[in-house]
This record gives C-alpha cells, sequence and structure tokens, in this order.
C-alpha cells in the first residue's frame, strides 16, 4: 500500500526558504506549508534593498536552480557577467515562487504567519494556531546584528540599519558614524548618499579599517589550488598567499578556494578555527565578498569628495549630551555625530537569536553551534539537540549553518542545500 505524501512546514520564505520549496515540491510528493509573514522572496538581502544596491555576485552565479547557471540571467535579460540590482533579484525570487506555486498549487500552502515554536506534532505559530506536520525546514535568516559594546539605547542609535525607515530619518546635515565597514557600511553610505543633499561627512569605524575589495569588470578563471602539503592553518595561509602572488590577479585564488573552503574550515582544530575568525575573517571576508565595480568606483569617488572616511580602531564609549546625537571616544579622540548606525554584522547565538530560534535552543530542539555562529548541525542539515540526539525531521538551510560550515550564505550554497533537502536521509 503506498504510503500517505508527508507535509513538510519550510519556517521562513526569503531566499532559502523559496529555493527549499521549490526543491522539496519539484523533489518529492511532499505536501509543503511554508510559514512566511511577509512576502515570499522578500528577506533581508533583497527584501530590503534600494535601487543603488546591487548584487555582489555576477548575475551567472545566482540563478536558482542547481541545473541551470543561465537561469536568473535569462530572466533578467543580461550577460552572465553582469552585477545586476538586488531589488532585481528580489523581483526574480518572487517569480521563481510564483511559478512553484503555480505548478504545484495542489501541493503547496503559504501561511502569512510568523512561527513561534517547533511542538511535538508540527510548528506553533504565534496567533496561537498550529501547522501540524512531519517534517520541518528552519529557513528564518541571518542572527540578529551583533551590537557594540558601548551600545546606547538612544534614539540617534540606529541598532538596525535594515529596519524600515530607520536611515530615511537621519538629517542630511548630520555627521553620521558608521559601526563597522564592510558590506553593511557600504549599503549604507551609499543610501545615505543617493541623492546630492547630504552635506555632512560619514565616518567608517572598524577595528582594521579594512573596506571590502573591488570586483573586476572582467573575472579571471579560478585558479586551483593544492593545499595536499599544508598540514596547518598557517601552511594554508602561507600557500594562498604565494599563489596569489604568483597568479595575475589574487582573485582568481580566492575563487578557486571556494568549493573547498568547508572541508578547510571542518579540518580545522577548534583552537585553528578560533584563530581564523579572530586574525583572518575579516579581511578573508574583504578578499571573498567583493563589491561590484560600480559600487567600487562609487566608493572611491565618495572618499575622494571627502564625504566618507574610513578609520581603523575602536569605540571606546558612547554617551548621550542633551543637545542630540552622540558624543563618540574613537582612538583619536571623542567626536560628535548626529546619528550612530550600526553596520556589524551577524550577532553570536545565543544572544542574537530570534524569538524563533531562541525558543528552539530554550526548549532543547537545537543547540549552539560551533563558535556561536549558528545552530548545531550534523552532515545532513539536520538540527542537533541539546541531549547531542539529531533531530530526525528537522532540517537547517541558509546562514545559521554557519560555524558547522563555512561557506552557507550565498546563493551558490544555498541552492545546493535546498537540492539535497529533496534528498531523503536515513
Ligand atoms: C545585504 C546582503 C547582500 C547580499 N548579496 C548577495 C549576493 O550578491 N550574492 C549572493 O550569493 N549572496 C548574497 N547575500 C547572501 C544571501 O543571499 C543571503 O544571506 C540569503 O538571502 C539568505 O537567505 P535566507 O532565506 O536564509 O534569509 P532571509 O532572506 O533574510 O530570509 C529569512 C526569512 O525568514 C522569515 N522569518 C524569520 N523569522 C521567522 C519566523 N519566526 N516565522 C516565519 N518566518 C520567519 C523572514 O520574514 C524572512 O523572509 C547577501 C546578503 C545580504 C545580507
Amino acid at each position: 500500500m503506498a504510503s500517505a505524501p508527508r507535509t513538510v512546514a519550510v519556517v521562513g520564505g526569503g531566499c532559502a526558504g523559496v529555493l527549499a520549496t521549490r526543491e522539496l515540491l519539484r523533489g518529492t510528493d511532499d505536501r509543503i506549508v511554508l510559514i512566511e509573514p511577509g512576502e515570499p522572496g522578500g528577506g533581508l538581502a533583497y527584501g530590503s534593498a534600494r535601487p543603488w544596491h546591487l548584487l555582489n555576485s555576477r548575475a551567472g552565479a545566482m540563478s536558482a536552480d542547481p541545473d541551470d547557471a543561465g537561469h536568473f540571467a535569462r530572466w533578467a535579460g543580461c550577460s552572465p557577467g553582469e552585477f545586476r540590482p538586488r531589488t532585481e533579484y528580489g523581483q526574480y525570487l518572487r517569480a521563481v515562487f510564483a511559478d512553484v506555486a503555480e505548478t504545484f498549487a495542489d501541493r503547496l500552502e503559504l501561511r502569512r504567519s510568523r512561527a513561534a515554536g517547533l511542538s511535538a506534532t508540527g510548528v506553533r505559530l504565534a496567533d496561537g494556531s498550529e501547522v501540524r506536520a512531519d517534517g520541518v525546514v528552519v529557513a528564518t535568516g541571518n542572527p540578529a546584528p551583533a551590537q557594540p559594546a558601548a551600545r546606547p539605547d538612544h534614539p540617534d542609535y540606529v541598532a538596525d540599519p535594515w529596519a524600515k525607515g530607520a536611515l530615511e530619518a537621519i538629517p542630511s546635515d548630520a555627521p553620521v558614524l558608521l559601526v563597522g565597514a564592510g558590506l553593511t557600511a557600504i549599503d549604507v553610505a551609499l543610501t545615505l548618499t543617493a541623492t546630492r543633499d547630504r552635506d555632512a561627512p560619514i565616518t567608517a569605524v572598524s577595528r582594521r579599517g579594512q573596506l571590502p575589495l573591488t570586483h573586476t569588470e572582467v573575472a579571471a578563471p579560478p585558479v586551483g589550488l593544492a593545499l595536499d602539503d599544508c598540514a596547518t592553518l598557517r601552511d594554508i595561509v602561507r600557500a594562498v598567499r604565494a599563489e596569489a602572488a604568483r597568479a595575475g590577479d589574487w582573485r582568481a585564488v580566492v575563487d578557486g578556494l571556494r568549493p573547498y573552503l568547508d572541508e578547510l574550515w571542518t579540518a580545522f582544530t577548534p583552537d585553528e578555527q578560533d584563530a581564523f575568525l579572530r586574525h583572518l575573517a575579516r579581511p578573508w571576508e574583504c578578499h571573498r565578498h567583493r563589491m561590484a565595480p560600480t559600487v567600487g568606483a562609487r566608493v572611491a569617488e565618495l572618499r575622494g569628495e571627502g564625504r566618507l572616511e574610513v578609520r581603523a580602531g575602536g569605540i571606546r564609549s558612547m554617551t548621550a549630551p542633551a543637545a542630540g546625537g552622540l558624543l563618540v571616544e574613537l582612538e583619536a579622540g571623542v567626536q560628535w555625530f548626529g546619528a550612530v548606525v550600526n553596520c556589524a554584522g551577524p550577532g553570536r547565538l545565543p544572544a542574537a537569536a530570534g524569538s524563533f530560534v531562541g525558543s528552539l535552543l530554550d526548549a532543547g530542539q537545537a543547540r549552539v553551534g560551533p563558535h556561536g555562529l549558528g545552530l548545531d548541525i550534523d552532515a545532513d542539515g539536520r538540527l542537533i539537540g541539546a541531549d547531542g540526539r539529531v533531530q530526525p525531521d528537522r532540517r537547517l538551510i541558509g546562514p545559521l549553518r554557519r560555524g558547522a560550515k563555512w561557506e552557507t550564505t550565498a546563493v551558490p550554497e544555498i541552492r545546493a542545500q535546498a537540492r539535497h533537502l529533496a534528498i531523503p536521509v536515513g
């Protein structure tokens, strides 16, 4: 007798949730309930982007379909080498979702709701109802942003630059401090200077004062690197540096390493992983997650005009004078800013867990993974509970796999993880 079809609840309908839903519908007979309070295909990267925010990958890397690398470029009508707007990629994900919703209408249900936690029989929703499900895929995106130790509770401190309306409220004559100098800081600087009326400067400060590097117009083909003789993290760094010096373009070496990064990361000892996080992760991210050439040119222009300054160093304190704004003690002394915008990347768990992930941790249905970067999982992406046991039908996809994996936030990795979800595991 044929067994009854299973129901799988996908929690979160951003990029990862949409790709997971697509692969599960195409690759299994399961009925899928996608739980997402907003529009599927929104999410942090593509749902809150502005027209001047470009993808930091070429169109040829951004296909939703693991079997069809040209899917996005064809949909966008562009060449695979172009850097397209992130808003357009959001439209693409919505089109991908609309397509599967139409094709698999009899097996797909969209619940416009927020998940509050997991029950023995499915997913508890914030409105008190329950989605009954045999399996669950957690696709709720990044942990909340990290906050500087000196974080003030003040209206001129923007804790989350992605929050709706957060940047629009900043007056154009107020000097602004960006805490962080990565891709988020670049996004914020582009938004604050999108119109000419900003005449006050923007300062970005980070420990190293290092901005992301820039893609070239035409990509150099990735260079493979033999690391078989490397026994330690130190050996690997030496080999990568030597090859980067030899290759015409270091980007080719960085790109060539990408398929092996998870293998390298998991082979490191915990101490090596820790050393990598403390000393190498930031320079690595600057080389690996690069700005589109036009974004790099715009940033150079803003710096050349004195509208954007980048400084190395920490923030010692922030205090709120009665007249408004914030007095910030930087390495060079105390300086007044009309607004301070937190541009740090994702925070560590458990502190940065949202309410849903927090409830999984509280209930022992998940445990914090290596270095607090994400949740603990097995090789098939199944959550590991507080008791160390694998949760058979509860799987994780996307940025919260970080720690167990290294490369898990970009579309090529997410679509591969989504495909893997459709393969039954024992
Ligand atoms: C600014 C930025 C730019 C990027 N640019 C690129 C790029 O150019 N190329 C590339 O390959 N990658 C890029 N990435 C990385 C990558 O594409 C994203 O990390 C990816 O979008 C992650 O998808 P996600 O679905 O896990 O998270 P998100 O897209 O953030 O989606 C999470 C979803 O979960 C929902 N959700 C959260 N909690 C609940 C709950 N309790 N119940 C129900 N739903 C919930 C949210 O509403 C949201 O829709 C970028 C990332 C960022 C942040």
